[in-house]
C-alpha cells in the first residue's frame, strides 16, 4: 500500500526524520510511538504528502507522493489532524460534506445522492448525526474530533492517517472510534496509519508499532517484541512495568508512581488476628496475590484475607457468595479481599516469621489432615468432601515478578509435601504417604516493596525462607492437629 524508502524529513534545512524504512501492507493497522517531539507527526505529515522530503521516497501503490496531485491523493487518502481549538464556523453536517469533495465531479460540483448517503452512514457510524445542524465552535472536544473522523471517512479513503485519534475522546469512544476503524481494516478494506500517545490502546489494535526515538526507528515490529519494559524505559525515560491484558493476549504498560515503592511496613503477626470463628489477616497497604481462594482468586490486588471455620457439616450452595456476606459482616469489603474455608479449630494453627540477609516471610498454616492423600493415586477413588484441608498462607516482604510468583507456589507446595511426609501422613484409603488433602488452598501475597525478585525458587533467598518457613509451619500445624 505504502512505501516509506530512505526517508529524511524535517523543515527548512533541519532534518527531523532521518533514513526511514518500511512498508505497510493493505489492511494493516499501523501504530507510531515515541517520546514528545521524536518526529511522529512529522512522518506523518511526510506521508500526507504535505512536507516535501530531503531524502528517500514515499510511494502509494507504487507511485511517488509527489506525482499525485490534491484532488486524487484525497481520493485514496484521508487524514484527521491533532484538532486545534480555534473557532470553528461551519455546521457539523457541512464539515463532514466537505470530505466528498474529492470524490464530486463536473463543473459544478453538485452534491450527488451517493455524497447525501456517505454523509449519513459516517455520522451515524461516529455517533454525531444528533447534533448534525450544530455549529463545530459549540461542541466539545470529543464531538468535535469525531466529526472530523466522519469527514475523513466521508472521504472514502484506502489510507487513513490519524494523529492522536482518541486525544479528545472518553473511553467509550476511543473504544467506538478504535473498533471502527479496525473492523475495516480487519476487512482489507482500510489501511490506518496512527500515532498514539497511549500504549496500551496502540498494543490492544496495532498489528505493528513502529517507535521513534529521536527522530529515528528505535523498533519497528508486533506489539508483543516492542512493548518491552526495557525498550519503553529506555526511549520515554520513565519507569513502566509491563502486565497482561486479562482477556486479550496483549501487552499493557503500566507507569509507576514516583514514592509508591518506598513505604517500608513489614508483613508480620501485627496484622493477624485470630477468633473463635476466623483467623484475618488485614495488610496495612494492598498486597499483590496469587491464590485460590473461594473469592479474590487468581492474581489480584487484596488487603484482607479471610480463613473463616466453618462448622463439619457445612454445606451451602452458594458458598461464595454466602463467603462474601460473612465478610460484610465483619465490615470487610469483598473486592478487597481473599477468602478460604476450613472445618478446623483454629486454634490449631500456627504462624511464624522467617528472615535471611534482609528478607522475610510470614507464614500461617491451618492443616486438617483426616482427609490426607496421596494425588497420584486419585484417580482410582470417587473423592468425598469430608473436611479436613490445608490452608497455607505465605506473606512475602519482597517485589515478586510473575516467575516468581509462580515459582513461589512450587516451592510452597514442596515444602508442604515434605511436611506431609515427614510427618508420615498416610492416604487412608491406601496407606501410601499423603502429598496433601482434595480441598488444599495457597495463598502467595506480596508487598512488591523493594528490589524486584526474577525467582522465588529454593535456589534464591526468598525460595529458602519459603521453603524452610512453609515446611516448619505446616508440620508444626499438623503436629498440633494429631495432637
Ligand atoms: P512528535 O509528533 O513526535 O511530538 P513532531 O514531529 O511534532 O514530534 O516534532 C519533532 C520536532 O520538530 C520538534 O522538535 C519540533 O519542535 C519540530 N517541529 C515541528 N513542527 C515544526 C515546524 N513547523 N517548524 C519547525 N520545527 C518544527
Amino acid at each position: 500500500m505504502i512505501d516509506v524508502n530512505g526517508v529524511s524529513v524535517g523543515y527548512g534545512d533541519q532534518k527531523i526524520v532521518e533514513d526511514m524504512n518500511f512498508h505497510i501492507d493493505k489492511g494493516e493497522f499501523f501504530g507510531i510511538l515515541g517520546p514528545n517531539g521524536s518526529g511522529k507527526t512529522t512522518l506523518l505529515k511526510a506521508m500526507t504528502g504535505l512536507l516535501p522530503l530531503m531524502a528517500g521516497v514515499i510511494t502509494l501503490k507504487g507511485r511517488p507522493l509527489h506525482q499525485f496531485s490534491s484532488r486524487e491523493l484525497a481520493t485514496h487518502v484521508a487524514v484527521l489532524p491533532q484538532i486545534s481549538t480555534e473557532a470553528f464556523s461551519y455546521q457539523v453536517r457541512e464539515t463532514v460534506m466537505l470530505g466528498r469533495y474529492a470524490h464530486q465531479k463536473g463543473f459544478f460540483k453538485g452534491t450527488t445522492d451517493r455524497d447525501k448517503e456517505m454523509v449519513d452512514k459516517v455520522m451515524e457510524q461516529t455517533g454525531i448525526s444528533s447534533f448534525q445542524y450544530r455549529y463545530l465552535h459549540e461542541l466539545s472536544g470529543g464531538e468535535r474530533q469525531r466529526v472530523f473522523l466522519a469527514q475523513a471517512l466521508a472521504q472514502e479513503p484506502h489510507l487513513l492517517l490519524l494523529d492522536e485519534p482518541t486525544n479528545h475522546l472518553d473511553l467509550s469512544y476511543q473504544k467506538s472510534l478504535l473498533d471502527l476503524i479496525k473492523n475495516q481494516t480487519d476487512q482489507g478494506t482500510l489501511t490506518v496509519v496512527a500515532i498514539f500517545h497511549d500504549l496500551n490502546l496502540a498494543s490492544l489494535y496495532c498489528d505493528r508499532l513502529l517507535l521513534l526515538d529521536q527522530g529515528t526507528t528505535k523498533l519497528l515490529n508486533h506489539p508483543e517484541e516492542v512493548l518491552k519494559e526495557e525498550h519503553i524505559e529506555e526511549v520515554y525515560h520513565t519507569k513502566v512495568q509491563k502486565q497482561a491484558h486479562p482477556l486479550v493476549a496483549k501487552p499493557q504498560m503500566v507507569i509507576v508512581p514516583e514514592g509508591s515503592l518506598t513505604e517500608n511496613l513489614v508483613l508480620d503477626e501485627r496484622y493477624m488476628t485470630l477468633t473463635e470463628d476466623c483467623i484475618l489477616y488485614s495488610a496495612p497497604f494492598p498486597l499483590k496475590c496469587m491464590s485460590s481462594g473461594i473469592i479474590g482468586a487468581g492474581i489480584g490486588w487484596y488487603s484482607h484475607f479471610m480463613n473463616r471455620r466453618v462448622p463439619v457439616d457445612y454445606d451451602c450452595r452458594d458458598y461464595k457468595q454466602d463467603m462474601k456476606e460473612y465478610l460484610i459482616t465483619k465490615e470487610l469489603d469483598p473486592s478487597l479481599s481473599v477468602g478460604m474455608m476450613t472445618a478446623l479449630d483454629l486454634s490449631n494453627m500456627i504462624c511464624e516469621r522467617f528472615e535471611m540477609m534482609g528478607k522475610s516471610v510470614f507464614v500461617i498454616v491451618t492443616a486438617g489432615v483426616g482427609n490426607a492423600m496421596d494425588v497420584s493415586t486419585s484417580f482410582q477413588y470417587d473423592i468425598d468432601s469430608k473436611p479436613g484441608t490445608i490452608n497455607t498462607w505465605v506473606f512475602i516482604n519482597g517485589n515478586l515478578s510473575d516467575e516468581a510468583y509462580i515459582e513461589a507456589l512450587v516451592t510452597s507446595t514442596e515444602a508442604k509435601v515434605k511436611a506431609l511426609n515427614d510427618m508420615e501422613v498416610r492416604d487412608k484409603r491406601n496407606g501410601n504417604l499423603a502429598t496433601g488433602t482434595p480441598t488444599d488452598s495457597i495463598l502467595i501475597a506480596s508487598s512488591q516493596k523493594g528490589e524486584i525478585e526474577p525467582f522465588a525458587g529454593p535456589i534464591t533467598p526468598i525460595g529458602k525462607l519459603i521453603g524452610k518457613g512453609v515446611y516448619e509451619v505446616t508440620k508444626k500445624a499438623i503436629q498440633r492437629y494429631m495432637g
